[in-house]
């Protein structure tokens, strides 16, 4: 299987502590990123590359745990194995997500300097209890500090990541806090609404009903948080994203698009499609030692036949508020597929409740969710489990 032009994520699975809703995979109680991981992920980034026969890079996101423990030299390093594996086009969106904590004038004078041209940062929320209560490292002081600093500083485009209703957060706390996100001007915003998995501290703290939580409060803060994003020239372009028109996250719209993206670093995922809409997805193992002894042979795969791959692309294109198209499907699936008929009659089942809007013409086909149905995302892929997709 090759793919000449491809998305790249590269993970760093380090954090100095974990927050308490985390359920990306990174080992808590580390301060730096050691040589060795970066160097087995140089090497990766280049044997992938190889294995693929990548031409060029779509776009790079370097995600984690957290990259921002990276220093000057080892991003360097990280930067060069991508430019080395294939060509990285200007137009390339390159993003790194950076901890509040960690920003000071001399990280983003090395970013301003570098290939990265977009800075992802976790601010989360502005309140200080439900700050410490999930553990973040920055407190409201510092996150203030750090978006004054990258006002000041940084050259290129930022987006914010904030979570809606965490608790101890009031509507009072939490729509003071995106005024003030709002004041610094980021191109992007994802607002995520607050999700209790399983393993984590919060998740087993409700499991075991240590603590209440009111989803319906969460919920309303949600929406309102959305309409105050939509008067203050931010537009919701996915679930839970938003930005400036021309500032969408290209990285991010790989996946909702389902086009091949390669996964590089210990637990990370990639998925390679061919031309019938079949794929190669890879996992790399979780063990970060094992990772380092020998990063091209540390993963599991399966093959994602058609069947599945259709259900993935409407459960991923169907997040954004665009929706998905005929044309769309069939770039996907080539010339044989057309989207099921079993598919279209639940969008119009859908469209007679108000909650999809479909567009034809005698050059396309398309449907959304648009902004009210998208709510019910889930309830619509739990509908489309039920029928014959081929
Ligand atoms: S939210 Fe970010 S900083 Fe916190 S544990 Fe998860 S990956 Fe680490």
């Amino acid at each position: 299987m090759t793919v000449s032009s491809a998305a790249l994520y590269i993970h760093i699975p380090f954090c100095i502590s974990k927050c308490h809703y985390c359920d990306f995979f990174s080992r808590g109680g580390s301060n730096s990123v050691p040589d060795s991981y970066v160097e087995a992920l140089c090497q990766e980034i280049r044997g992938r590359a190889k294995k693929f026969s990548v031409k060029e890079w779509g776009s790079v996101y370097i995600g984690g745990g957290t990259p921002s423990l990276l220093n000057a030299r080892q991003i360097k390093q990280i930067l060069s194995a991508i430019k080395e594996a294939a060509v990285l086009p200007e137009s390339s969106e390159v993003t790194i997500e950076l901890n509040p904590d960690d920003i000071t004038e001399n990280l983003l004078e090395t970013l301003n300097e570098s290939r990265i041209n977009r800075i992802s940062v976790g601010i989360q929320s502005f309140n200080d209890k439900a700050l410490s209560f999930c553990h973040r490292r920055a407190d409201p002081g510092k996150n203030e500090e750090a978006l004054s600093l990258i006002q000041k500083k940084w050259k290129k485009r930022f987006s914010i990541d904030l979570i809606c209703g965490l608790p101890f957060e009031s509507e009072e706390s939490f729509m003071s806090g995106l005024e003030k996100i709002v004041s610094f001007n980021p191109d992007h915003i994802s607002m995520y609404s607050l999700t209790f998995e399983d393993e984590t501290p919060f998740g087993k703290l409700l499991n075991q009903k240590k603590i209440e939580y009111d989803y319906d409060f969460s919920d309303a803060l949600w929406l309102k948080g959305r309409e105050f994003l939509e008067n203050h020239g931010f537009y919701q372009y996915e679930v839970s994203n938003f930005s400036k028109k021309g500032f969408e996250s290209l990285h991010n719209l790989c996946y909702w698009n389902h086009k091949s993206y390669l996964g590089c670093g210990s637990g990370a995922t990639g998925t390679v499609y061919n031309e019938e809409g079949s794929a190669f997805r890879f996992t790399n193992t979780t063990n970060i030692e094992k990772y380092i002894k020998n990063p091209l042979a540390s993963f599991t795969s399966e093959e994602i036949d058609v069947k599945t791959s259709v259900l993935e692309f409407f459960m991923m294109g169907l997040r954004k508020i665009s929706g998905v198209s005929e044309k769309d499907f069939y770039n996907s699936f080539g010339k044989k597929l057309t989207i099921p008929d079993s598919v279209k009659k639940l969008a119009e089942a859908w469209e007679r409740k108000d909650l999809c809007k479909i567009t034809e013409n005698e050059d396309d086909y398309s449907f959304t969710l648009g902004k009210e149905g998208i709510l019910y995302l889930n309830r619509f892929i739990f509908e489309l489990l039920d029928l014959e997709l081929e």
